[in-house]
C-alpha cells in the first residue's frame, strides 16, 4: 500500500527533528507541573504505589524517570540533527519510549481504575506515529500500549486495587477497536494522498498521462477538491510542456512520453509499430535566402501539412530544428511506405510562407516498420529510421527510403517504385 512506503531516512530526520523539540519541550512542563503539584500536597502517590515503591522514591522516579526520557530525547535529536538521516529504528525507540514513559507516569500518579486514562493518551500518539512514522512504528505501539496497559492491570489487580480483569479487558477492546478505525481512516487518507502526489512527480517529469479519478471518491472532501484541481492543472501544462509552440506537433519530451507509450502498447498487442525520420533538405538555404522569420513560417507550416498528413492517431513530432518524426502504431512496412510517399508528395505540391514569400521544400525521409515483442526495440527502430534517413539524404534528398538489414536500403522512387540505394 501506497501509505505504508517506507520513509525516507531524510524525510524521517525532518520529522524526528521537529518532533524531539515539542517532545522535550512537553516532558520538561510534565515534569515540572507534577513535581510542583506534589510539594503542594494537590497529587498524593497512589496507595498502590505506596505499597510497592514508597512515598519518597516515587517522587524522586518522576523526575528519574522525565529526565531518563528527556536526555533520551535530547541524544535522539543531536544524532539526527549531525547526521541529518534517520531510520525506522530511531523513530521505533522514540515511539517505545514514549509508550514507556505514559504507563509508568500512569502507575506513579493514577489510581489503578483510572489507568485507562494512559490508552487515551496513547490513541492520540499512536494517530500522529501513524501519520509521520508509518504502518509499522504504529504497530509495535500498538502492541507496547496493550502491553503496559495489562502490566498495569496485573499489578493493581494483584493487589487488589479495585481493578478487575473482565473491566480492563473490556475497556483495552474498545481501545483495540478505536486505534482500529483510526488507523484504517488514516491509511485510506494516505493512500490518496501518496496518490496525488505521485501523480505530481510523473508530472514534474513531463509525464501527464494520469489524471485524478475524482468519481472513485464517492464521499468527495478536500482530497478530492486537490485532485479536481490537478485535471484542470495537467490539461493546461501537458499543452505547454509537451507541445512544441512553433509548429504545434509534440515536441521532443512528449514524442518520447508516446513513443514509449505506443511501443509497450504494441508489446502487448504484438504488433506493429512504424518510425518516420523526417528531415527538410537544404534548410539552411530558407533561412539564408528568406531570413529566419521566413523559416520559421515554413517550420510552422511543415508542421501542419504533416499532421494533416498522418492519421489521427499517429504521432507528429519535432524532434529538432527542422527535424519531424512520426510515429504510426499498428503499421506495416506497406503502410509506413504509403505514408512517407504521401508526406514526400505533400511537400513536393506545397508551397510555402506565401504570401510574404513562395518557399518551395522538400523532404527526406527514413522509414522503418517491425512487429514489436518487447519495448526494448525503441532504439533499434531509432537508429533504423536515422540510417535510413542518411541513406536518403545520401541518395540525392527529396525521396523516402526503406530501412531493410545491413542498411541495403530501399529507396522508394517518385513513381513509388523501391530500388536499392548504394
Ligand atoms: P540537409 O538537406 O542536409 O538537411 O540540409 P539542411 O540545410 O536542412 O541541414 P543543416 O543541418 O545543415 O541545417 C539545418 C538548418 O535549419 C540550420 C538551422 O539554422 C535551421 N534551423 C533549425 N531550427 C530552426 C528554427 O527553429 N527556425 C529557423 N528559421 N531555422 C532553423
Ligand atoms: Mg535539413
Ligand atoms: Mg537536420
Amino acid at each position: 500500500m501506497a501509505a505504508d512506503r517506507p520513509r525516507t531516512d531524510a524525510a524521517t530526520a525532518d520529522i524526528l527533528l521537529w518532533q524531539t523539540g515539542y517532545r522535550i519541550v512537553l516532558v520538561l512542563l510534565v515534569g515540572v507541573a507534577v513535581v510542583a503539584l506534589r510539594l503542594a500536597g494537590m497529587l498524593p502517590p497512589p496507595e498502590l504505589v505506596l505499597e510497592t515503591v514508597g512515598e519518597d522514591p516515587a517522587d524522586w522516579l518522576i523526575v528519574i524517570t522525565t529526565g531518563v526520557y528527556a536526555l533520551l530525547i535530547i541524544g535522539i535529536r543531536m544524532y539526527v540533527r549531525a547526521t541529518r538521516r534517520a531510520g525506522e529504528s530511531l523513530s521505533t525507540l522514540m515511539v517505545a519510549a514514549d509508550i514507556a514513559l505514559v504507563f509508568w507516569l500512569a502507575f506513579l500518579l493514577a489510581e489503578p481504575p483510572d489507568y485507562h486514562r494512559g490508552l487515551l493518551v496513547a490513541l492520540f500518539s499512536l494517530q500522529l506515529t501513524h501519520v509521520y512514522f508509518g504502518r509499522a512504528p504504529a504497530l509495535l505501539m500498538l502492541v507496547a500500549t496493550a502491553a503496559g496497559y495489562l502490566l498495569l492491570t496485573d499489578v493493581a489487580v494483584r493487589h487488589r486495587a479495585g481493578v478487575e480483569w473482565t473491566e480492563a479487558l473490556f475497556t483495552l477492546a474498545l481501545f483495540g477497536i478505536g486505534a482500529w478505525l483510526v488507523t484504517r481512516v488514516q491509511s485510506h487518507l494516505h493512500e490518496r494522498l501518496a496518490n496525488l502526489v505521485a501523480m505530481f512527480e510523473r508530472a514534474e517529469e513531463g509525464d501527464f498521462s494520469d489524471s485524478y479519478d475524482v468519481a472513485a471518491d464517492h464521499r468527495p472532501d478536500a482530497i478530492t477538491a486537490v485532485g479536481r484541481a490537478y485535471n484542470r492543472m495537467r490539461g493546461q501544462l501537458a499543452t505547454i510542456v509537451l507541445t512544441d509552440p512553433l509548429s504545434g506537433c509534440f515536441n521532443r519530451r512528449g514524442f518520447e512520453q508516446q513513443y514509449r507509450r505506443e511501443l509497450a502498447r504494441a508489446a502487448r498487442a504484438h504488433t506493429d509499430i512504424a518510425l518516420l525520420a523526417i528531415d527538410l533538405d537544404h534548410f539552411k538555404q530558407v533561412n539564408d535566402t528568406h531570413g529566419h522569420l521566413v523559416g520559421d513560417q515554413v517550420i510552422a507550416e511543415a508542421g501542419e501539412l504533416l499532421r494533416a498528413s498522418a492519421r489521427a492517431h499517429d504521432v507528429v513530432a519535432r524532434t529538432g530544428g527542422e527535424e519531424f518524426a512520426i510515429l504510426a502504431p499498428d503499421t506495416s512496412l506497406d503502410g509506413a511506405q504509403h505514408l512517407a510517399l504521401r508526406v514526400v508528395e505533400a511537400f513536393r505540391r506545397r508551397t510555402f510562407a506565401e504570401p510574404q514569400a513562395r518557399v518551395n521544400i522538400t523532404v527526406s525521409i527514413g522509414v522503418v516498420s517491425d512487429s514489436v515483442r518487447d519495448d526494448g526495440i525503441a532504439e533499434a527502430l531509432r537508429a533504423r529510421s536515422d540510417e535510413a534517413l542518411y541513406a536518403a539524404k545520401r541518395s540525392g534528398r527529396n525521396r523516402a527510403v526503406l530501412w531493410s538489414q545491413g542498411l541495403n536500403a530501399l529507396r522508394l522512387n517518385q513513381s513509388g517504385d523501391s530500388a536499392t540505394v548504394q
